[in-house]
């Protein structure tokens, strides 16, 4: 299908088709998945460095869909922020974490408090957020202070004051909220200490040292929050040296493949949740 306009910039190329053929395919597909539940939470380790021991997990989704494969987070969760599919979505997100959370505490009472970690997006940040979180932490008898959620700078950002009143909500639950993706968007640090955030995830393009500065940001990093009394993860640590680089640094925590890639719950039981590399 080409339309072929004057504009240069007006013409469909056959890639953009494919790209909108591709959205269309999905978006239907996620209906479905939704009605079916198709959808499947991994767990992936956050590590105390100090101590040498599992803090806790980030729940990541995972959707295989029978016609179409495994599909990334990367290319549904937007697809499902723009067509509001994520407000459900992200409903079963959370139920399905602490049910999860739930059934350890039961199965393996002399586990420690791990933390659950949930991602959420901007969309979900409405008023009838924090009441619906409420009931499923009763629902399913979880302390507040473990489970955590975690929100990306521009989300918290985007009609600041709406975000903050939802945020400060969230946080008189008791439960914990991190900041993700820390140094790729655009907040400022007055900003940060004006929202109740306990902890910031450092994003793993500087832990992985990408970018020529770096290392400069990850120990700026470390120096400010440590003075703001912010907690810092450190994501996307693949190496022993990057390791090794962040405890000199005094992190105190760490995520990435090195220590454990995102699981389903069951390889974590198997496990019997000890780190491979302690
Ligand atoms: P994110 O929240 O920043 O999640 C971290 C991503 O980095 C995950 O990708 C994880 O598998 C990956 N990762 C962890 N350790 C390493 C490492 O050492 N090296 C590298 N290269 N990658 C590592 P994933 O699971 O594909 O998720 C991608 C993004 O999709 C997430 O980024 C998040 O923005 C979104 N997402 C995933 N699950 C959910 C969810 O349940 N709800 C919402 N709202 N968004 C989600
Ligand atoms: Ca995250
Ligand atoms: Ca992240
Ligand atoms: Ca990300």
């Amino acid at each position: 299908a080409k339309l072929r306009g004057r504009n240069r910039s007006h013409y469909f190329s056959p890639d953009m088709a494919d790209a909108l053929y591709r959205k269309m395919t999905l978006r239907h597909h996620l209906s479905l998945a939704l009605e079916a539940e198709s959808f499947e939470l991994y767990y992936q380790p956050i590590v105390d460095l100090k101590h040498g021991k599992l803090k806790g997990f980030e729940a990541l989704i995972r959707w295989h869909d029978e016609v179409l494969g495994q599909i990334s987070p990367s290319e549904f969760i937007p697809l499902a922020e723009e067509t509001g599919q994520i407000v459900p979505l992200g409903r079963w997100i959370m139920k399905t974490a602490c049910k999860q959370l739930a059934k350890w505490r039961k199965r393996y009472p002399e586990l420690p408090p791990y933390i659950m970690s949930v991602n959420l997006s901007r969309a979900q940040l409405q008023s009838s957020l924090a009441p619906t979180i409420e009931s499923i932490l009763r629902r399913y008898c979880i302390p507040p202070a473990q489970l955590a959620i975690e929100l990306t700078e521009s989300a918290m950002l985007q009609e600041f004051d709406d975000a903050k009143q939802c945020l400060e909500d969230l946080a008189s639950l008791g439960l914990e909220l991190y900041l993700d993706d820390f140094g790729t968007g655009y907040s400022s640090l007055s900003q940060l200490q004006d929202l109740p955030i306990s902890t910031v995830k450092l994003d793993k393009s500087f832990v992985q040292g990408e970018h020529k500065s770096s290392q400069a940001i990850v120990e700026a990093t470390q120096a400010i929050c440590e003075k703001l009394g912010l907690k810092v993860v450190a994501e996307g640590v693949e190496t022993l040296e990057q390791l090794h680089y962040l405890q000199r640094n005094h992190f105190d925590y760490c995520q990435g493949y090195y220590l454990g890639r995102p699981m389903p719950a069951a390889i974590l039981e198997e496990r019997q949740f000890q780190l491979l590399n302690s």
